[in-house]
């Protein structure tokens, strides 16, 4: 199984003419409301795709929580995924306008109450897994041991540190597959001295921030580009570059999420990585076609139909 560590979070989108001024109240055209975070959109991807997956997803004890566990049933997800702490559970609110600018504030929540102890809890199923997914909606310390018993126990890791904050020298130590999109290479690139500029978009300032990421720990690092596609770099090899899919895009939250999953799914699978940086981008481009992300990560048949063109 894959296992993905937190976080469940409910996202409420009001789609709107224009964004709103402060103290204004607008109409909104639509308004949506669908179970989502980064570890809940990771686990529903890779499920889609047909992998066994199992994890950690923290809910509180309000009214959203109840939202889980249909979410997870209606995924194939199992229900043992959930785990239950006092207070609310993670939720999230952004606005949209026509031309297709957002804005939005995400609360964690019972996120940001899960604690190593309930990582420690689930070591045997961390254990057993074919590859361990974290991201930065879960707290430092839960990734740190959350990959301390993977590694431990010889389950390769992969991290996408989003919401981004600079991982410590312990988890990027212990990560083996590190994901980021241009946001975060910029990010990474302040934080490590290594200038990148704005977008990441020159490949050849990658390669120096690639170099330096590899030297501290991962032995694959993926740089998603939007509709830029995507450059995979490991020790010794050129870059490998996977453009992506043309596709009407019509709402791109979610994409890196959907990349993700198809990257992790692909390689848990022992598929080579060009194929399976071919799958994640195909996910990617399938979520970016529609709006909302739940409902749009694509199951085996929605690849096959777009990789037949
Ligand atoms: P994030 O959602 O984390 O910002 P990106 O925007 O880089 O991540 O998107 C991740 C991947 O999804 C890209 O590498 C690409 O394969 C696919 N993707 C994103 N936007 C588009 C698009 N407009 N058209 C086709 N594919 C896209």
């Amino acid at each position: 199984a894959l296992f993905v560590l937190g976080s469940f979070v409910v996202a409420c989108s009001a789609t709107v003419e224009r964004l709103p001024r402060a103290g204004e109240s607008l109409r909104a055209q639509a308004f949506l409301v669908e179970p989502g975070g980064k570890g809940l959109n990771l686990a529903v991807g890779a499920r889609r795709l047909g992998a066994t997956v199992d994890g950690l997803l923290a809910i509180g004890d309000d009214v959203l929580a109840a939202l889980a566990a249909p979410a997870l049933a209606r995924a194939g997800l199992p229900a043992g995924m959930l785990h239950r702490v006092p207070g609310p559970t993670g939720a999230g609110i952004g606005f949209t306008d026509a031309a297709g600018e957002n804005c939005l504030a995400v609360h964690p929540g019972a996120n940001a109450r899960l604690g190593p102890a309930e990582v420690r809890a689930a070591a045997d199923r961390i254990g057993r897994a074919a590859l361990v997914l974290a991201q930065f909606e879960a707290g430092d310390d839960v990734v740190a041991e959350t990959f301390r018993i993977a590694r431990a126990a010889g389950v390769p890791t992969l991290l996408n540190p989003s919401p981004f904050r600079m991982p410590s020298p312990e988890i990027l130590g212990r990560t083996g597959i590190l994901v980021v999109n241009a946001v975060e290479a910029t990010a990474f690139g302040t934080a490590l001295d290594v200038p990148v500029p704005e977008g990441a978009a020159e490949p050849g300032h990658l390669d120096v921030l690639a170099e330096a990421l590899l030297a501290r720990g991962p032995d694959l690092v993926v740089v998603t580009l939007g509709a830029g596609g995507a450059l995979a770099f490991r020790t010794g090899h050129p870059a490998l570059a996977q453009p992506a899919f043309a596709v009407n895009a019509v709402d791109t939250l979610g994409a890196g999420d959907a990349f993700t999953a198809g990257l992790a799914v692909g390689l848990a699978a022992g598929r080579p990585l060009p194929e399976s940086l071919r799958l994640a981008a195909a996910c990617g481009a399938c979520v970016v076609r529609r709006k909302g992300v739940f409902d749009a990560l694509p199951d085996r048949a929605a690849i096959a139909a777009l990789l037949a063109g």
